[in-house]
């Protein structure tokens, strides 16, 4: 068959140019130690940047919740899937973020699709980063509005595009933290801009929620408050669970509920899971220590590579990817380091422009973990000069 032959080229293509795509199985809990293919690996790859995804109080709180509410929703939130348990998980995340009201997701993505999607279509434009997550770009595309990209954290590119529009209706998105760099947008200055060009401000925390503002995350962190702010945390990450939730004024949140189709047109989370993130959202207001102790495994990491600050980020947040020359290079130094004992990803185009190792900090690291890292980078940068 034509086709398939035409697909069968181009996975041969990808794994010439290093760039096949292939998941490996955790055979553990997800955290700072795991084991792949009977290998113990210290893991510097995962979002769980709290460590709460393996908590024993979270786990016991999901266990009771089974027991309680069953495994399945049974149905989308509109029809009869939205249980007392996501309202209530709603409820205490509009009051821990802020906003009046939100409204949760299954996933980031479906989040992201959603929302834009609803908020934005023919006749309207939309003003994003060039860095922003795939999700948001997809999103963007699907809703049908004018796409107009700005060059990374060019506030001065963004206000010229936004002078020159004649959209009836003005979005402006972006992520919060950076995913794969790990820098933080200028969010003060998006939120003057929508300000001054009545349009609205969609970020996506999905790294700053649990790590920035005490746990609050971006908002809370930088003081932002806006009716135009509409404002997203994703619950895979350091929440340590999974979905997603949006917090907006009532009337977006009540005009998300009737426009969203990935809100709509789709399977209710498990209320098992909303139970489990109230008592996430607990655990992340009450534990400052996580935070407390990610930051220091941060300014480690950077003084462990210190001699080598070319090769890493602006970043001051547990995303510290370190740039390499080419994507050979950051799959030899993959592999090395696997070799070594870390599970470290190789990131390369086209998820980002060039090609990285993007080693994630969590709460769940010990001080040692990061200082043998730094000392195995040291080793392998210097090998590659
Ligand atoms: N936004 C950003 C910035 C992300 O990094 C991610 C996940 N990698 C998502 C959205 C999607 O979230 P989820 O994994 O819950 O679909």
């Amino acid at each position: 068959m034509k086709y398939l032959d035409e697909i069968r080229k181009n996975l041969a293509e990808r794994r010439e140019q290093g760039l096949f795509r292939q998941r490996s199985e955790l055979e553990t809990l997800q955290g700072a130690h795991i084991r792949v293919d009977g290998k113990e690996y210290i893991n510097f790859s995962s979002n769980d940047y709290l460590g709460l995804s393996s908590n024993p109080e979270l786990i016991a709180t999901a266990r009771a919740a089974a027991a309680h509410w069953g495994v399945g929703s049974g149905a989308s939130h509109l029809v009869c899937g939205h249980f007392s348990a996501h309202e209530n998980f709603e409820r205490d995340f509009a009051r821990f973020v802020g906003k009046p009201a939100a409204l949760s997701f299954s996933t980031g993505y479906m989040a992201n699709l959603g929302v834009i999607s609803a908020l934005a279509g023919r006749g309207d434009a939309v003003f994003a980063d060039k860095l922003n997550h795939a999700s948001l770009n997809d999103a963007c595309v699907l809703s049908r509005a004018e796409f107009k990209r700005y060059p990374h954290n060019d506030m001065a590119a963004l206000e010229r595009l936004l002078s020159a529009s004649t959209a009836s209706h003005k979005l402006i998105v972006s992520d919060t933290i950076f995913s794969m760099d790990g820098d933080i947008a200028p969010l003060k200055e998006l939120l003057a801009l929508a300000e001054r060009y009545d349009a609205l401000l969609y970020l996506d925390d999905a790294h700053g929620f649990g790590v920035l503002g005490n746990g609050r995350g971006a908002l809370a962190e930088f003081g932002l408050s806006s009716p135009r702010l509409i404002y997203l945390a994703t619950l895979g990450k350091a929440a340590g669970v999974s979905g997603a939730a949006v917090a907006a004024e009532l009337d977006i949140i009540d005009w998300l509920i009737n426009a969203a189709r990935s809100y709509i047109y789709t399977t209710a989370a498990p209320p098992l899971l909303a139970e489990t993130l109230s008592k996430s959202l607990e655990l992340i207001a009450e534990e400052n220590w996580r935070r407390e102790h990610l930051q220091r495994l941060v300014a480690l990491f950077r003084e462990g590579l210190s001699d080598h600050a070319a090769r890493l980020m602006e970043s001051s947040t547990p995303i510290q990817p370190v740039l390499v020359e080419t994507n050979a290079q950051a799959l030899r130094m993959s592999a090395a380091l696997k070799e070594a004992g870390f599970w470290i990803a190789a990131i390369r185009p086209p998820t980002v422009p060039t090609p990285r190792l993007r080693v994630t900090l969590t709460a769940a690291h010990s001080e040692d973990d990061v200082k043998n890292l730094a000392a195995c980078l040291r080793k392998l940068l210097e090998e590659a000069a």
